[in-house]
């Protein structure tokens, strides 16, 4: 069998493209070169930090980039980083100042994602949250493509569950909890399936690797709940409230066995990355008549429409990033 070397490129997957030169670390705009991190760092060896992930959408009519939830993601950053007990010198709203510069100096004009990362850059060995140099980084990627597919999923239910809150915060987006997901979702890839179904430590359906999950029975969706050891997604959120104003039934949030999802109505998983796509097949059992169902290709419309201001409901979702003129009429301080 051939061998890849260590550092073989990845396959173009995902979606994403490559990443733009100038980050923000420190405190300043650089290189990507220059904002390296030691090999030595303790979050290199542990996982001690938090991110975020947020999309930025392109207008072209409008000559504007608009960012999605920012000051929402950044308020959980400010979550995670009061869990975990790292310093954070930057509010959310300067934060999100912060990262419309960042956008501006990369003259970013197509759909793009942005990754803020807090975490201990100490060259510090010993296990520990106290006491180790932290750093803040913000890089871009654009996202040409699809992070999954849009046109229907198939799941397995993975074998990897999520970890409790006893185990390690879930409601922190920690950098050292993604190899769960990261194991179910090759899992998943390796045994022919696009993504995988996250169980709780008792058995009880959490959400997918990266997205949440709702389900759908007649006229009521249905959702797991805050303390099933989910993150509380922002799109789960804006999805939660465009179906209560399209069908005036709340979303009811509470626990929900593996066997329910494979008699759903309706199935979709939402998430920055994803968006919101549909489940077509769970464990080889169809969803519905396997087919997109028409609420989930509705939300998937409408929120990356409100996401690019092509919507006009919900501006107060969006953050322009240029000035008036876009990306043209801006100059470099
Ligand atoms: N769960 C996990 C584990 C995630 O990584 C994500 C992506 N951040 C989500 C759910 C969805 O959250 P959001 O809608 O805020 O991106």
């Amino acid at each position: 069998m051939p061998t890849q070397p260590l550092d073989a490129p990845a396959p173009a997957a995902g979606g994403f493209g490559r990443p733009y030169d100038t980050v923000f670390a420190d405190g300043d705009y650089l290189p990507a070169a220059q904002a390296a991190v030691s090999v030595h760092a303790n979050a290199l060896s542990y996982g001690t930090g938090t991110f975020e992930g947020m999309r930025a959408f392109w207008n072209g009519e409008h000559q504007q980039l608009y960012l999605l939830e920012a000051v929402a993601h950044y308020e959980r950053l400010e979550r995670s980083a009061r869990i975990l007990g790292l310093p954070l010198r930057w509010t959310a709203h300067e934060l999100v100042e912060i990262t419309a510069e960042l956008l501006r100096r990369n003259q970013v004009d197509c759909d793009a994602y942005v990754r803020p990362i807090l975490f201990l850059a100490g060259e510090v060995l010993t296990v520990r949250m106290h006491d180790i140099r932290a750093k803040l980084t913000i890089a871009v990627t654009p996202t040409p493509g699809d992070y999954i597919k849009g046109d229907g999923v198939r799941c397995m239910t993975s074998t990897w569950r999520r970890p409790c809150d006893d185990t390690m915060p879930i409601r922190a987006k920690i950098t050292g909890s993604y190899v769960g997901p990261a194991m179910a979702k090759t899992e998943a890839i390796r045994a022919g399936f696009d993504e995988a179904l996250m169980l709780t430590h008792d058995g009880y359906v959490a959400e997918a690797t990266t997205s949440n999950i709702l389900a759908r029975y007649g006229r009521q969706w249905v959702t797991p709940p805050g303390t099933d050891n989910i993150l509380e997604g922002i799109t789960r959120r804006q999805v939660m409230e465009l179906i209560a104003a399209q069908t005036g039934h709340p979303v009811l949030e509470r626990r929900m066995h593996r066997s329910e999802v494979y008699v759903a109505d309706e199935v979709l998983l939402c998430g920055t990355a994803a968006t919101v796509v549909p489940v077509a097949e769970v464990d080889g059992r169809l969803i519905g008549a396997g087919v997109p169902g028409e609420t989930t290709v509705n939300l998937r419309r409408d929120i990356r429409a409100i996401a690019n201001r092509t919507d006009p409901r919900h501006p107060e979702w969006t953050t322009p990033v240029y000035p008036e003129g876009g990306p043209a009429g801006w100059r470099q301080p």
